[in-house]
This record gives structure tokens, sequence and C-alpha cells, in this order.
């Protein structure tokens, strides 16, 4: 392999203009999911190839968070083709998570479609309050109810708090939101994966005024030592991604070196958070070495030892893949 190619599905050749007008992948699984601007925060236009594949990892591990119904980059990927580049460096398995009702359904379509995906299903904290001001969220909850029951949905999530996207009256919705997945989780057993963004302090009490389900991860941890103590204490789970790699991210960092080993998982959540020296392109779950191998440095680990814990806590989390 060469180190400074991306993996071959992910490559652009003039062949790929066609698919790309088209907007199907050869294997019909992709093309159909909402597009990942070509701007970021800042309104600056991203590059949008995909980097090169990283060293595979010596032993392999699960990204446990990823949506591979978003599309991203100058090329399709379907879900066979993203799998197998991932599997191709040692990322073997993932959880593909949905927000909304279309990408839930996806999910659902998705774990059946190919073994090595466990998934999750609800409506993200930004989602809900649209879902409300339609009048739908009611009949939104029923069908994530409903597709969560599948026996390959092992987690509610991405639910939480989000201050940093939803403000005002629509904040009211966003809690009542968290409180019934929150609800659902219990009530089928399934694990809570949380998205947190600006609203450690809020998540917790909720958390702890509803009671919290038997297994809860923070998805993309974004805390600092404080949080990560908390989460120790409760036996949280605490998946890093990219953003641990980012240069201003010495929080999450001393975080990571406080968080309980037994309790750490790695995600992507591609194609979002694309790992340092990456970070704005496009993000998929080939490139979760370069975080694992980050994680190991920092943490001063032996990188297969690392990998190892790793798919143990994976699994302690969403149960077999088998
Ligand atoms: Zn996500």
């Amino acid at each position: 392999m060469c180190a400074s190619l991306p993996p071959a599905a992910y490559r652009w050749t003039d062949d790929d203009a066609d698919t790309r007008a088209d907007g199907t992948a050869a294997d019909g699984t992709a093309g159909r999911g909402e597009r990942r601007s070509a701007t970021d925060e800042e309104g600056r236009r991203r590059r949008l190839d995909y980097p090169p594949a990283p060293e595979p990892l010596p032993v392999p591990v699960v990204d446990n968070h990823t949506h591979l119904n978003f599309r991203d980059g100058l090329v399709e990927v379907g879900v066979r083709d993203a799998l197998d580049a991932a599997e191709a460096v040692g990322v073997g398995r993932a959880v593909q998570v949905g927000c909304d009702l279309p990408s839930s359904r996806f999910t659902v379509e998705a774990v059946e479609a190919d073994a090595r995906l466990l998934g999750a299903v609800a409506l993200h904290p930004n989602d809900a309050p649209r879902y409300a001001a339609r009048g739908e969220l009611e009949a939104a909850y029923a069908e994530i109810e409903a597709l969560a029951a599948h026996p390959r949905v092992r987690a509610i999530g991405e639910t939480g708090l989000d201050f940093f996207r939803t403000k005002g009256e629509a904040l009211t919705v966003q809690f009542d939101s968290f409180r019934w997945h929150i609800d659902l989780a219990k009530r089928l057993g399934k694990t809570l994966q949380i998205h947190d963004r600006d609203a450690h302090d809020d998540v917790v009490r909720v958390l702890a005024e509803e009671g919290a389900p038997d297994r809860v991860v923070f998805h993309c941890f974004s805390g600092d030592e404080e949080l990560a103590r908390v989460c120790n204490e409760h036996g949280w789970f605490m998946s890093f991604s990219g953003t641990m790699t980012f240069k201003n991210a010495d929080d999450l960092r001393r975080a990571l070196a406080v968080a309980d080993p037994s309790r750490l998982l790695v995600e992507t959540d591609s194609p979002f958070l694309t790992p340092h020296p990456y970070r704005g392109r496009p993000n998929a779950s080939y490139m979760v070495p370069y975080t694992v191998r980050a994680m190991a440095e920092e943490l001063g680990a032996d990188l297969a030892e690392l990998c190892g814990r790793l798919t143990a806590n994976t699994e302690e989390a969403y149960g077999s893949w088998d």
C-alpha cells in the first residue's frame, strides 16, 4: 500500500464524474443521505479529497460512531466499500448512527446488510426541535422506538444537549427529547450515546435526575478532567475522536490522561472531525488509526495493548457483533 494515497474506493478518478452526477455508488448504498457542507463552521472552503490511508493497526479496533449515510468528499463510497477500507487498516467493525428519521431508517437497513455494523438511532438534539416545530415530534418518537427495537440496534443516540447550535425556546424541546431518549434506552435495555456540546453540567444533571441507563457513552468526548472524573465515577464510557489530536485540544488530552482506561472508546464521527494533520478534509472509519496512535502516544501506552483494550471496552458498551 502506498502511504500517500487514500484507499482505492476513496480515490477520485475521471471515471467518477458519472457516478458523482448520478449520485449513487457502485453498490447502490450511498448517495441517498445528506451532504456535509463544503465550507467549515467559519465559512472557509474545505479540501474535499480524502486523506491517505494510515499504517494498519496491529490489533483491530471498532469505530463506535460513524454516519455512513452522510456524503462528503469528491467520490461516493458505499457501506461495504467504506467498511472494506476500514477493515484493511484494522478497523473491522463500526456503529452506524442515525440522527433523524431518514438516517435512522438507513441505519436499520445498513445493519441488516453488513454484519460488521451495529446501529444507534435517535433524534439528534438539534433535530428534535425541528420535528416539534412541524407538529411531528410524537410521530417521530414512535418511529424511533420501533426502529430501536431491532436486535442489531444496540444504542439510543445520538441524543443529549447542544447549546452551541440550539438556542432559546427550542431548548425546552431539546431537554424533553433528551429525557425521552434516556427513558427509551432504559425501557429497551439499550446503551445511551450522548451528544454533549457546550452542555456538560446540564447533561450530567439530567442523567442524574432521570437515572442513567446501565451503559452510557459520551460520544466525541469534549469534556475536561473534571468531566472525565465524573464519567469514571459513574462508569460512563468516554469516546475519543479526531478532536483529541487537534493542536488546541490540551484540555481533551488532559481528560484522556485521567480517564479510567476501562472506559475508553474510539470513534471518527465521520465524515466530521478528521484528525490532525487532515483537519477539515472528509473523514471516514479508515482514519481511526490516526486517533488511536495519538491516544497511545499521549498515554504512553503500548499500541497493540491499547487496541485490545478499546475493542474489549467497545464490546462491553454495545455487546457482541456476532
Ligand atoms: Zn455524530
